[in-house]
């Protein structure tokens, strides 16, 4: 349903939490946010604090489980496939073959993060495809397949892994995805779902982000990029880069940052 995301030198969750909430009004089952703990210097990899209560609650967990990170996603849920139970909230991880979660469906440990709006069609061929590589499941969702996707096909450059798994996808998405070992990096990806780019400024310069609406970024940045039908995108400190579907290189020209009201 909603998807916010950065790339920042400062902790990102007040921001992520903040755009869920601006988000809210659209309706949504369960909420949930991961960051790259590495990102702000600290010790460890991908954390993740999901709730099937409001996002205010969410932000409660947050303080009590202490989650901070530069580099992040966040996600509200409409479900379509599998009730909205925890397990089944986004972010999803992959936690590579033959590993699952804690078990208490929060955690940290994953490989690859991710957050989707839309729906995966082929969900379950790519399921049987990667059980049969021995990715276990923890979730009920279609959406989960595109993280052990991504981690399957990543050979030390998230970009390159996540347009190799969309090109397996068909139905609509919006997604968000960062790896465990790219703690300032987060790729997206749409086809049939919106997603723009966000270009920080003042405090949160050279930081950039994702959301599904502009309007999650309101009072961070104006300044957004629409991202087209199949665009790949890749945002890192400092810099940005979108690619179409082919991965070629698209210019401001074809993809200008417009200042929004
Ligand atoms: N199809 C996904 C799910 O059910 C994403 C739904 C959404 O867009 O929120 O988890």
């Amino acid at each position: 349903c909603g998807i916010v995301a950065a790339v920042s030198t400062h902790n990102i969750v007040p921001i992520l939490v903040q755009g869920l909430q601006r988000l809210e009004y659209r309706g949504y089952d369960s909420c949930g946010v991961a960051v790259h703990q590495a990102s702000l210097g600290g010790q460890g990899g991908l954390a993740r604090t999901r709730s099937t209560a409001r996002v205010s609650e969410l932000l409660t967990q947050i303080q009590g489980s202490g989650l901070q990170g530069a580099t992040g996603i966040a996600h509200t849920r409409w479900a379509t496939h599998g009730a909205p139970v925890v397990d089944n909230a986004h972010p999803h991880f992959s936690f590579g073959p033959g590993a699952t979660g804690d078990g208490a469906g929060q955690g940290a440990g994953g490989r690859v993060a991710l957050v989707h709006n839309g729906i995966i069609e082929n969900y379950e061929a790519l399921r049987v495809q990667l059980q049969a590589r021995g990715y276990r499941f923890d979730s009920q969702t279609d959406t989960e397949v595109i993280a052990h996707l991504v981690d399957s096909l990543y050979e030390g450059d998230l970009f390159t892994a996540v347009r190799a798994a969309v090109q397996q996808l068909h139905g609509a998405y919006a997604i968000a995805v960062v790896h465990k070992d790219e703690p300032h990096r987060v790729v997206g990806a749409r086809a049939g779902s919106p997603l723009v780019l966000g270009v920080g400024q003042g405090e949160q310069a050279g930081a950039h982000f994702l959301a599904s609406d502009a309007m999650a970024l309101a009072g961070v940045t104006d300044q957004i990029v629409y991202l087209q039908e199949g665009d790949l995108v890749d945002l890192q400190l400092g810099r940005y880069w979108i690619a179409g579907r082919d991965g070629r290189p698209l210019g401001a020209a074809q993809r200008p940052v417009r200042t929004v009201a």
